[in-house]
């Protein structure tokens, strides 16, 4: 029988719905809006589709975007005082900046001048610390995309064996994080595990977050098993085609014969990240207006 398909869009779009009302109680009960700053250094193409998307998708949800679009060349030392400004300024809640940053700047160096209250992205040392010693923080956003739509599907997740394929510190580290926060039994595999396939057919819940196209195989998986893709990757344009289909980490198709669920790609994942980016933008504005957080955000 052909596997469920976990409609992320469907449920980003119904998040994204909640926190717009919400967010309309917010500025009732605040006096303004919720704001979030994105910034975005240099011309990286993939980059400025993300930020306009997130623009677009801040004005939608009632609250507030502040863009700022710096020079390719831009100095650390701009830059961060750039961040150190937005960390002062009263009408931001929230801020991200757009990652990759231009080789000659420092990543790290950037993401630690956050102030860590306003860090909606959770990549902060802090609210990375935070999650890892189950502190109430920041997570990062499609992690905890994840897990919600995990959470809807399964609910009590249990005792229930699950496998993280990657281990990035926005993907893979957080994610196994909530899942053994929600007392999963979690592996985690990466580039150098043996016997993938072997690990992963223990799995009730495979997330795979690695960025190869369709590199779990429908004989990997456990019958039953649930399954989250998180990878988006193109494949080569062909014929006829201007640009390739995207893909995920997952052989989608033989999979979903396996599987009792699984997200597609596009449709899955991918729209829950900038769902939880509003949602996390929002508790943190209720946050540094001192106002109770309402249930269920
Ligand atoms: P990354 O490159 O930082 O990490 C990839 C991980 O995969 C590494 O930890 C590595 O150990 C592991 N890996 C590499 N080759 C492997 C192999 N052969 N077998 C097992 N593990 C292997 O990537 P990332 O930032 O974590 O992103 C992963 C994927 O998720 C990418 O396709 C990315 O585009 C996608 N992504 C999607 C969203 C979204 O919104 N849906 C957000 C972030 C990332």
């Amino acid at each position: 029988m052909a596997a469920d398909r976990i409609d992320g869009k469907a449920f980003a779009e119904k998040l994204r719905a909640r926190v717009g009302e919400q967010a309309a109680k917010f500025e009732q009960a605040a006096g303004r809006k919720a704001g979030l700053a994105v910034v975005l250094v240099g011309e990286d193409p993939a980059s400025q589709v993300y930020v306009r998307s997130k623009g677009k998708a801040v004005l939608a949800a009632n609250m507030n975007g502040f863009e700022h679009r710096l020079a390719e060349d831009t100095s650390q030392e701009d830059l961060l005082a750039l961040v150190e400004a937005l960390n002062a300024d009263d009408a931001v809640d929230g801020i991200l900046v757009q990652l990759p940053l231009p080789a000659h700047l420092d990543d790290q160096a950037v993401i630690a001048a956050i102030d860590p209250d306003k860090d909606v992205d959770g990549f902060h040392i802090a609210n990375a610390g935070r999650l890892a010693v189950g502190q109430t923080g920041f997570v990062p956003c499609t992690p905890l995309g994840c897990m919600m739509l995990l959470a809807d599907r399964l609910g009590d997740l249990s005792g229930m064996e699950a496998v993280v394929i990657g281990r990035s510190n926005i993907v893979g580290k957080p994610m196994a994080q909530l899942l053994l926060d929600a007392n999963a039994t979690v592996t985690i595999a990466h580039s150098r595990t043996k016997d993938l396939a072997g690990v992963v057919r223990r799995a009730d819940i495979v997330v795979a977050a690695v960025g190869r196209a369709e590199m779990v195989k429908a004989d990997w998986l456990k019958p039953g098993a649930t399954v989250i893709d998180v990878g988006i990757n193109r494949l080569p344009a062909g014929e006829g085609e201007e640009r390739g289909r995207l893909v995920g980490d997952v052989d989608y198709g033989p999979a979903s014969e396996v599987a009792s669920a699984i997200t597609p790609v596009p449709g899955g994942v991918g729209p829950m990240t900038i769902a939880v980016l509003l949602r996390n933008t929002l508790v943190a504005a209720y946050n540094h207006a001192g106002l109770d957080q309402p249930e269920g955000l």
